[in-house]
């Protein structure tokens, strides 16, 4: 898909920060996937934003990923530039102006779990909910990512994007229309790093840290260990109404189904793991397979919260 002008070209500004053909199984925590045209890790900012406005210019489709801890990509690949932010976007910065309100800023491609880490060892409170949730902080805000205790779009005060004019701009908590799993209207933006509006609550960091253990081993009981299989968390969304989407599925009598390489984790019903061998196709057919029986049982059709990316792969 790429000729060899613009092989040559995102040589020239990423080095050797391109990978042509890249297997994106190697990128995502599902461990599947063909492969995407190029994978980009532009070393700054200001090379993002080049590699961005020469991609348009040239009318090569791209997207920006995080650590592909919530993507699937078919077994066909992606006909496009995968943008990896880790590399270029990884700093974290205090404001201390408001002592009981610090303001904490994280570049899209600091690990959510460093920012947890680092608001825990300042003492300060608020980012609980994201214990435990792999991945980066662009992910965790393009996912609108949380568990039971709240959600990232909870904690925002600003985001910072690039735009698809290639202009950056923020944007505060009011104009965002976070929503379950989501954050609406700003998909073919590139989530450059956030504010987030944390606070100081009198425990000390040895107290927050108590809880985050607590917290996480709240999780490891409830979730399906990595050593059995890799997964993208829960595949699906939870119903407005009802019963959560692991409770449908379970009661649907799925735990421990297979098709291929893949299975419904015996352990919780709504992670999808790949066992060792599943293609992307293993993995969706056992999707389409869910979403059947829990609809034929309950009427109720559950969507993927797993970004679900690429091309099928065409029989030779
Ligand atoms: C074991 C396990 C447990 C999990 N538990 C939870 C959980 O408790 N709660 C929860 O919400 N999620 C959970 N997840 C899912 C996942 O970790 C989160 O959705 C996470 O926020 C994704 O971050 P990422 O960097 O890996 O994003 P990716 O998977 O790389 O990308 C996800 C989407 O965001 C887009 N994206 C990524 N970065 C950017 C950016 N900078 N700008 C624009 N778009 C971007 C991608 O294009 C893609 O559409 C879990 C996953 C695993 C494997």
């Amino acid at each position: 898909m790429l000729d060899r002008d613009a092989r040559r070209w995102l040589r020239g500004i990423l080095g050797d920060g391109v990978a042509f053909d890249e297997p994106m199984a190697r990128h995502t925590s599902f461990r599947v996937g063909g492969p995407a045209a190029a994978l980009a890790r532009p070393g700054d900012q200001a090379i993002l934003e080049r590699l961005a406005a020469g991609l348009r210019e040239r009318r090569i489709p791209f997207m920006a990923v995080g650590d592909g801890t919530n993507l699937l990509v078919r077994d066909g690949g992606l006909r496009k530039v995968v943008i990896v932010l880790t590399n270029a976007l990884n700093t974290i910065r205090y404001s201390h102006e408001n002592e009981d309100q610090p303001r904490i800023g994280a570049m899209a491609g600091v690990r959510l779990a460093a920012l947890c880490r680092s608001a825990l060892e300042n003492g300060i409170s608020g980012m609980e909910m994201a214990l435990g949730i792999p991945g980066t902080v662009g992910g965790a805000v393009r996912m609108n990512a949380g568990t039971g205790l709240g959600a990232v779009g909870d904690v925002i005060r600003s985001v910072a994007f690039l735009l698809p004019d290639g202009r950056v701009a923020e944007m505060g908590r009011d104009e965002l229309d976070f929503r379950y799993r989501g954050l609406h209207g700003m998909e073919s933006c590139v989530v450059l790093g956030a504010v987030f509006r944390l606070k100081r609550n009198g425990a000390s960091p040895g107290e927050l840290k108590e809880r985050a253990r607590e917290i996480l081993a709240e999780r490891r009981r409830g979730q399906p260990d990595h050593g059995r299989g890799w997964s993208a968390g829960c595949f699906f969304k939870n119903p407005p109404d009802g019963p959560p989407a692991g409770a449908l599925i379970d009661r649907a009598g799925l735990k421990g189904v297979r098709v291929g390489g893949a299975m419904v984790s015996p352990r919780h019903a709504n992670f999808i793991v790949n066992t060792g061998d599943a293609a992307a196709a293993d993995i969706l057919a056992l999707k389409d397979r869910i979403q059947e029986t829990v609809r034929e049982r309950f009427g109720i059709r559950l969507s993927p919260e797993v970004e679900i990316v690429g091309e099928k792969r065409h029989p030779v």
